[in-house]
């Protein structure tokens, strides 16, 4: 096995190609955007919509081992391709990740505990919903929605304007709002044999929807760490997926809530790259070309900050001043745009209260 083939250009791809390069494979991306992140990287671009069956069948034909990097692939392109190529992870995480419901529903399955929820295919329904679950709660749009986008958070009735217009456009699903201490996540992997690796905990910090910082180790009791460990394992069992998969969790006491899933490489893992023996990244390779999976042993604490189009002057300034175990991660985006996503940066060994001094005297 010599070629992979990445469905998706942008960071995680530019980062699966930099593992895959590393473990000597070769890489074919395909995306639409010409001189994307993965693309300036990988030995081959192909320019291609997600949607366009026939340059993904090019792609597969082309590579022993075809994966995506992220989750709006249309699922029936993969159902129907990887009856003859080698398409390990399948469409059956890219089906459930697409839709709330469909998500929250396999996880309770899997016997993960979720926030009460209710389905809403209507503003009757929402109505239904809100005597169902009561205020406050979270009206979330079942597909198409990152990164808080799609998503009422109702206090009160007086939340309810916004969330009629929103049920009217989509089916949507509505949460119970959790007052929860700490967010988490669980990077799980499962390789082509069986084999299952889970990352250290991740706790993620937010700002405005956008995942801020990620410290690690998580600042949970060793109970929580452990039942977030278990979920993790128990989804990759439940539904024999293959490859990367993150967990998001909310921590309640001593609680933990499945939130959602991402059926890749995720945001709150790119730690792993500095912080652990085997990344997130490499992991993923491994698992899908029927490697071994590496060891996820943590090296040191680490504490992951992501920079936004906003803060390119002041990373530029933190890079001037070569501060020592600082790792920046420019993806390599032509255009810088407010709260678009242009890099990480990654501290070994910083107390959460230097990173904060650090990005305030930065301005990042
Ligand atoms: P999501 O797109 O589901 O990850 O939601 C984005 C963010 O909104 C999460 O990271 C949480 O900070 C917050 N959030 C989502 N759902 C809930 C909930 N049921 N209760 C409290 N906060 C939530």
């Amino acid at each position: 096995m010599k070629k992979i083939g990445i469905i998706g250009g942008g960071q995680l791809g530019m980062m699966m190609t930099e593992a895959a390069h590393q473990l000597g494979f070769q890489v074919i991306v395909l995306d639409p955007t010409p001189l994307c992140p993965c693309g300036q990287i990988a030995e081959e671009q192909i320019i291609a919509n997600y949607d366009d069956v026939i340059k993904i069948e090019e792609l597969c034909q082309k590579t022993d081992v075809v994966t995506y990097e992220f989750e709006n692939i249309p699922y029936s392109s993969v159902k129907e391709l990887k009856t003859k190529y080698n398409i390990p992870q399948g469409e059956l995480p890219l089906f459930l990740s697409q839709h709330r419901l469909r998500e929250k529903k396999a996880a309770v399955e899997a016997g993960i505990k979720c926030s009460n929820y209710f389905s809403v295919n209507s503003v009757f329904g929402l109505s239904r919903a809100i005597k169902a679950i009561g205020y406050p709660s979270v009206l979330k749009s079942c597909s198409g929605g990152y990164d808080g986008k799609g998503q009422v958070v109702l206090h009160s009735a007086a939340q309810l304007p916004e969330a009629v217009i929103l049920s009217a456009s989509s089916e949507c699903i509505l949460e119970k709002f959790i007052p929860f201490d700490c967010e988490i996540s669980v990077i799980v992997t499962r390789s082509i044999h069986g084999e299952i690796s889970t990352l250290p905990v991740s706790q993620n910090i937010h700002k405005d929807n956008i995942l801020f910082m990620s410290i690690i180790p998580a600042s949970i009791s060793e109970n929580v760490l452990k039942k977030a460990d278990e979920m993790a394992r128990k989804m990759m069992l439940h539904l024999g997926f293959v490859g990367t998969l993150a967990i998001e969790l909310f921590v309640v006491g001593d609680d933990v809530l499945f939130n959602e899933m991402a059926p890749r490489p995720h945001n709150s893992g790119h730690y792993s790259i500095e912080g652990c023996v085997t990344s997130q990244f490499e992991q993923h390779i491994r698992a899908i070309t029927g490697m071994p999976l590496g060891s996820t042993t943590l090296k040191q604490p680490t504490i992951m900050v992501n920079y936004l189009g906003q803060h390119i002057e002041g990373i530029k300034k933190l890079r001037e001043a070569d501060l020592p175990s600082i790792f920046i991660h420019d993806y390599g985006k032509v255009e810088a745009k407010h709260n678009r996503k242009m890099g990480h940066v990654t501290f070994l060994n910083y107390t959460k209260e230097e990173v904060s001094d650090l990005l305030r005297f930065f301005r990042v």
